[in-house]
């Protein structure tokens, strides 16, 4: 047991590590993109983002030591129910032999498919406050991917992972999954007014996601879809009024600090609604107004 706990430690902070050595060629990245786009604007862009950006940082940090030992725990015991104890639907064999590009690029696609429904789910009442964590940012930049509740890390983790595992798709289709959702997940967080043209009907540009943090009644419930729209255009949700410049955050009660943060999704308050009067996924957000 100890040998265990020791190997969960060592695969966790490896992968801790990796996550911190990424940090600083994306943060060039952006920096660099952003220089580009808006100019010498970036500076006062970034002091003005300064504060959230650290709190986002934090955030990262305290997952990372919190949430990393279960994720290498939970990914562990969900390829042991899937692959050995004969919970995928479909044999995993099914996909042997495959040319590995399309199997991955289906794991995308399903993923994302996923990814859409477990978003709508975390606008429910019951993963409203977890999630909120992720909303509050009021200056989102591509950091504010690494803005995620412990709560709201790991129910993503849990289904995103296990939807896959049940298709017995190969752990190739998994990772490439893991990876895109991860880096794109950045650029549709950066402070970009893109909104891709034609191709935004396609996929999701920064744009459409930024709405998707709108404080803005008109954009509540859209926008769901991290990597392809077409998934909010199937199922009504998709809307792209153009770049968005509407203000972002929440109206939730929650104090801009780690704690406050962490904290709130563990207040009976935050579960509570107002009234029936705008049910629906942000029904989380009428709490606050109390
Ligand atoms: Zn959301
Ligand atoms: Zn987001």
């Amino acid at each position: 047991m100890p040998d265990l706990l020791a190997q969960i430690l060592r695969d966790s902070w490896s992968a801790g590590l990796d996550v911190f050595r990424g940090l600083v060629p994306t943060g060039l990245f952006f920096l660099a993109l952003g220089a580009l786009v808006k100019r010498s604007a970036i500076l006062s862009d970034m002091r003005r983002a300064a504060s959230e950006t650290g709190l986002n940082l934090q955030i990262l940090v305290f997952n990372l030591v919190v949430v990393g030992p279960l994720i290498v725990v939970l990914s562990q015991a969900l390829v042991w129910l899937f692959r050995t104890q004969g919970w995928a639907l479909i044999d995993p064999s099914v996909w042997v032999g495959l040319p590995a590009l399309p199997v991955m690029l289906l794991g995308i696609f399903i993923g994302d498919f996923t990814g859409y429904w477990r978003h709508r789910l975390e606008h429910t009442r019951l993963l409203w406050p977890s999630h909120a964590v992720h909303h509050s940012d009021t200056e989102m930049t591509w950091l504010t991917l690494e803005r995620f509740h412990p709560i709201n890390r790991i129910t993503s983790f849990v289904i995103d992972t296990a939807v896959l595992l049940v298709l017995g798709l190969p752990t190739e289709a998994v990772i490439a999954n893991n990876l895109v959702r991860h880096y794109y997940g950045y650029l549709i967080h950066a402070d970009l007014p893109w909104t891709y043209g034609p191709l935004g009907w396609i996929f999701v540009s920064p744009a459409m996601h930024r709405w998707h943090h709108a404080a803005d009644p008109a954009a509540f419930d859209t926008n769901y879809a991290t990597v392809f729209s077409i998934f909010d255009r199937a199922f009504g949700t998709f809307r792209v009024p153009g770049p968005c410049t509407a203000p972002l955050g929440v109206t939730d009660r929650m104090a801009p600090t780690l704690a406050g943060q962490i904290g709130y999704a563990f207040s009976p308050r935050a579960y509570r609604r107002r009234k029936a009067t705008a049910p629906g996924p942000r029904s989380g957000q009428q709490v606050a107004g109390e």
